[in-house]
């Protein structure tokens, strides 16, 4: 008999920000070096059905799947160390639980009982807990418990945490908790204090944590290590020390020296199926941390005071700038700060540019001028989402004299509707999930810089967006120089724009940044790095 799937669930204490979707997605490298298949899921505490509807400052990146799910940014990270796609069921909501369980009220499922918080909510998220390991295609399942122990908001999740350990038994069922050791420079110590408080909450609710996972500033001394499994009720061994890193890519590696994975699996009763030593992993961190060359290049959004926003972009660009051992300077810029009298001097010393997704008319003004500087100073220009957008608006007002070219997302009495929306987002009329969202087919043009990219016809990359390239401006454009070298095959959407004459000018319609990981660079970000560098030299 194949052995049973093993779950395990990661809280948070003390403070949020601990980096729990790291540590979860550092154990999942561990797991699968050690041949074991995981996936990681996130359960978080709001009521939205899903993050798609919230402001990037809320909550940072909304994260796209391929199957089109709207998710939270953690996800990225679960992608981009473990090379492997999540998709829905990865990521659950507490909105999405309640909207589950009222919809089957309503259909009668519950007939003659009354709904309540436990049993129906519980078992809806127990039911949601175990989905991904039902049909066997994963040794591993890790949730990852959003917000922090002790939150009003979190507590289903939580008691579905201490019930789920009665449905799997002992051996299948693991719970790490993180927490924060903090230094208090005045008495010159390190305080377990809240970490004791934090675990006697779970205690409280009925959990008892089997691994401490605890981030701390300096080493954890021996007599403090002690403290934690006496107070917290753990083996001295489980208690585990997470150090701040140089990058969250050190973290695997750290957790493997202090032998995260071994823990886990000697509570699981599993043993390796194989042993390997990370070499891809070691060889990424070696060229990220000693490149051989530097550019500059310039992010220019609207949310740049939160680079969260744009997690899956920076990350994206670490991922490409290692595999050619170059460093990327990003310098996020806000666009809402350019304008037609300044952006000589907040655009100047970049080697490349690249303008970000984004919605609304906030910040687009300076978007313009960015991509009218990038294309006339033969700057090397990458254009994601809105970004090819206004590099098609630009295109069309500054090259075919369209002056009042816009995006009907903009102004939509423009009498040149050069981006528009398609028939069947017009009759849309509810904001959630509703989008043009996750994976396209796209269908690239020989000869063009993203087919050399990419090296090959038939792409899928993923989307999340309303408007799109109006295809009844494209022989204009075409002719004036603009060119349409991606399309999607099935219904002629406009995917990728490049304009002739220029050393690196390319937009996409798609987000390329979503499934850029550790070990397959994304492409075009290889690319447009290495234009950069070029420009650079020259
Ligand atoms: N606002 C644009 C649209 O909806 C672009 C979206 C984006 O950049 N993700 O089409």
């Amino acid at each position: 008999m194949a052995s049973p799937t093993k779950y395990i669930f990661i809280t948070g204490g003390v403070t949020s920000s601990l980096g729990k979707g790291i540590i979860a997605a550092s154990l999942g490298k561990l797991l699968q070096a050690r041949g074991f298949t995981v996936t990681i899921q996130k359960f978080d505490p709001y009521l939205n059905i899903d993050p798609g509807t919230l402001n990037p400052y809320e909550h940072g990146e909304c994260y796209v799947t391929d199957d089109g799910a709207e998710t939270d940014l953690d996800l990225g990270h679960y992608e981009r160390f473990l090379n492997t796609p999540t998709s829905q069921s990865n990521n659950i909501t507490t909105g999405r639980i309640y909207n589950n369980v009222i919809t089957k009220e309503r259909k009668g499922e519950f007939l003659g009982k009354t709904v309540q918080v436990i049993p129906h909510i519980t078992d809806e998220i127990k039911s949601n807990f175990y989905k991904l390991g039902e049909d066997g295609k994963y040794d591993v399942v890790i949730t990852e418990i959003g917000g922090c122990v002790g939150d009003i908001e979190s507590l289903p999740f939580i008691e579905a945490v201490r019930q789920a350990r009665w449905d799997l038994g002992p051996n299948n069922f693991l719970v790490i908790h993180l927490t924060l050791i903090p230094y208090l420079k005045a008495a010159k110590e390190l305080k377990t204090k809240p970490t004791q408080h934090s675990v006697k909450q779970l205690l409280e609710a009925g959990i008892q944590p089997d691994i401490l996972v605890c981030r701390t500033e300096y080493h954890l001394p021996s007599d403090v290590k002690k403290k934690l499994a006496l107070f917290c009720n753990v083996q001295l061994n489980n208690v585990i020390e997470a150090m701040d890193a140089d990058t969250i890519y050190d973290v695997p590696l750290l957790m493997k020296k202090e032998k995260l994975d071994e823990r886990v699996m000697s509570k699981l009763k599993l043993s390796s199926k194989q042993n390997t030593d990370l070499e891809n992993w070691k060889d990424f961190l070696g060229k990220l941390k000693n490149p051989t060359q530097e550019v500059n290049i310039g992010l220019i959004g609207k949310y740049v005071s939160l680079p969260d926003s744009y997690k899956s972009i920076i990350e994206a660009f670490t991922h490409a700038g290692a595999s050619i051992e170059c460093h990327v300077n990003l310098k996020l810029i806000s666009s809402e700060e350019i304008n037609m009298d300044n952006f000589e001097s907040k655009l100047k010393n970049l080697d490349g540019i690249l303008v970000a997704p984004g919605f609304g008319e906030r910040g687009f003004q300076g978007k313009l001028e960015t991509v009218r500087y990038a294309r006339e100073k033969q700057i090397p220009f990458f254009g994601i989402c809105l970004g090819m957008q206004v590099a098609v608006i630009e295109y069309a007002r500054n090259v075919l004299g369209l002056d009042d070219a816009n995006s009907t997302e903009m102004d939509p009495l423009t009498k040149n509707p050069v981006i528009a929306l398609m028939e069947e987002q017009k009759r849309i009329d509810q904001m959630g999930g509703t989008m043009r969202l996750g994976a396209y087919t796209c269908e690239l043009k020989k000869g063009s810089k993203s087919y050399s990219a990419y090296g090959k016809v038939k792409i899928q990359e993923r989307h999340r967006h309303r408007y799109e390239f109006n295809n009844s401006y494209l022989e204009q454009m075409e002719e004036a120089g603009m060119k349409a070298t991606g399309k999607n095959p099935e219904t002629g959407l406009v995917e990728v724009i490049e304009i002739k004459n220029h050393p690196w000018f390319v937009g996409v319609q798609f987000h390329p940044e979503y499934k850029s990981t550790v070990l397959n660079p994304q492409p075009l970000f290889v690319k447009f790095i290495q234009a950069a560098i070029d420009h650079k030299v020259k």
